[in-house]
């Protein structure tokens, strides 16, 4: 564009502003006298638009100075667009296809041009409207596998990875909100934290518990000083579109180099929140769509760890367990995958615990929950959910596996 400064774009603005983009002229129409423009961003943080005209749709995302959520007193570094574009196309090269197709970047205005989804919605949307969504466990355990794989030293050579891990190093701000929000808010009387009236006996119960603030605590050092691979940083059910049988990863803006088990343990807490939501929200097929929910989560880690295993044989050109030491040597590797696969699902069933506090103790709470109007109803659900991510972050060494989550979550039920 020809501005110089950054400007908030609006419905207004934004034909105008933009009508020289090629991105949009192609993907939207010559005219931009003929553009429609709506703004949808429902998230927490940006501005979204939807861009329509002859030609089709497009996606402008940009990024404002403060968090939407609150407002302009909490500012916020717009530099964040840079990472969330930047993890766009790492994780489009690491799993092509599982992003939207990126048209244009501006950095001064902090402003990525995308693909417009469709008919692909938000897939909380989609849990709490009890839908089914054909190949999700697939296309999620793949990515985690692949993302994690691929941006870690299995994958790739110290100078890439440095160059990398120093580049996203500058996404400050924004890992620091969950450092807080996250890993910390849940467990002390923090300003911004907020619940469901009814939950006060087991709220005191998790801040009374000294060993899981202590394990919180090394999840949290862990977060900020382990750098095995780049994470989304904010995969859960709100960063995901699907349509019946096709599914897309958007919104990496909390992008960092962290654990490998960090996303997957995330993406499965969202999976356990929207079973344990889901007597709020079905009728007569409750306990089939939250066995369908469970299945979700075991499939994923099966996929997850299927993907694994074969980048393991077929890509392990990083630095690490080369095949030197193992193949080379007549030795079998599968005990050293086995170890690295344990290690990661340690980290994410401890996450996922956390995950499952934060979001109904700290700010921005999920839907899955808060859209339950009987709050005596909702305390009743969100305490199963709190007292389960308790016993995740407790117990995460030794859970034998995804479907030993399932059958904890069947007994909190
Ligand atoms: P935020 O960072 O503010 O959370 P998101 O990237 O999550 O913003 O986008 C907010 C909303 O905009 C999404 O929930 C979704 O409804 C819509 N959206 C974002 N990206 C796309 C896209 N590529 N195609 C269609 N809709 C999108
Ligand atoms: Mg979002
Ligand atoms: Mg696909
Ligand atoms: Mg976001």
């Amino acid at each position: 564009t020809a501005d110089t400064a950054y400007q908030a774009l609006t419905v207004e603005t934004l034909p105008e502003r933009l009508k020289d983009v090629a991105a949009l002229i192609q993907h939207v129409g010559q005219d931009a006298a003929t553009w429609q423009v709506q703004e949808v961003g429902d998230g927490n943080l940006n501005l979204v638009f939807i861009v329509s005209g002859p030609n089709g749709k497009a996606i402008v995302k940009q990024a404002l100075p403060y968090v939407r959520l609150v407002g302009d007193s909490w500012p916020l570094p717009l530099y964040r667009a840079f990472f969330e574009y930047h993890a766009l196309r790492r994780q489009a090269a690491r799993d092509p296809g599982a992003v939207p197709v990126i048209y244009h970047f501006d950095e001064v205005q902090a402003m990525i041009i995308m693909e417009f989804l469709a008919p692909h919605v938000i897939l909380r949307r989609k849990l709490i409207a009890g839908e089914q969504v054909a190949g999700l466990a697939a296309f999620l355990g793949r990515y985690c596998a692949r993302t994690a794989f691929r941006g870690s030293e299995l994958s790739m050579q110290s100078p890439d990875k440095k160059a990398d891990v120093a580049l996203f190093a500058g996404n400050v701000e924004i890992p620091a909100i969950t450092e807080a929000l996250v890993f910390t808010d849940p467990y002390f009387d923090a300003d911004m934290n907020s619940h469901t009236e009814g939950l006060a006996p087991v709220i005191a119960k998790l801040r009374n518990d000294i060993g899981l603030k202590v394990k919180v605590q090394q999840m949290l050092q862990q977060f900020v000083s382990n750098t095995q691979t780049m994470v989304h940083g904010d995969l859960h059910s709100g960063s995901i579109m699907s349509t019946d049988d096709d599914s897309r990863v958007i919104d990496p803006e909390f992008v960092q180099y962290g654990p490998m088990g960090f996303d997957i343990g995330m993406l499965c807490a969202n999976f356990l929140m929207a079973y344990f939501s889901q007597p709020a929200h079905r009728g007569a097929n409750l306990s089939a769509y939250q066995e369908w929910i469970l299945e979700v989560i075991a499939d994923i880690s099966d996929h997850f760890e299927q993907e694994f295993r074969h980048l393991w044989a077929t890509e392990r050109t990083g630095i690490l367990y080369p095949a030197a030491l193992f193949e080379d040597q007549g030795h079998d590797s599968t005990a050293a995958c086995d170890a690295v696969l344990a290690g990661i699902w340690r980290d994410a069933w401890a996450v996922c615990g956390i995950e499952m506090h934060r979001r109904c103790l700290s700010l921005a709470h999920n839907a899955d929950f808060e859209e339950i109007d009987d709050v005596a109803l909702r305390a009743r659900l969100e305490a199963r959910n709190l007292s389960m991510g308790a016993e995740l972050i407790h117990t995460a060494d030794t859970i034998a596996d995804a479907q030993a989550v399932c059958a904890l979550a069947r007994e909190f039920n």
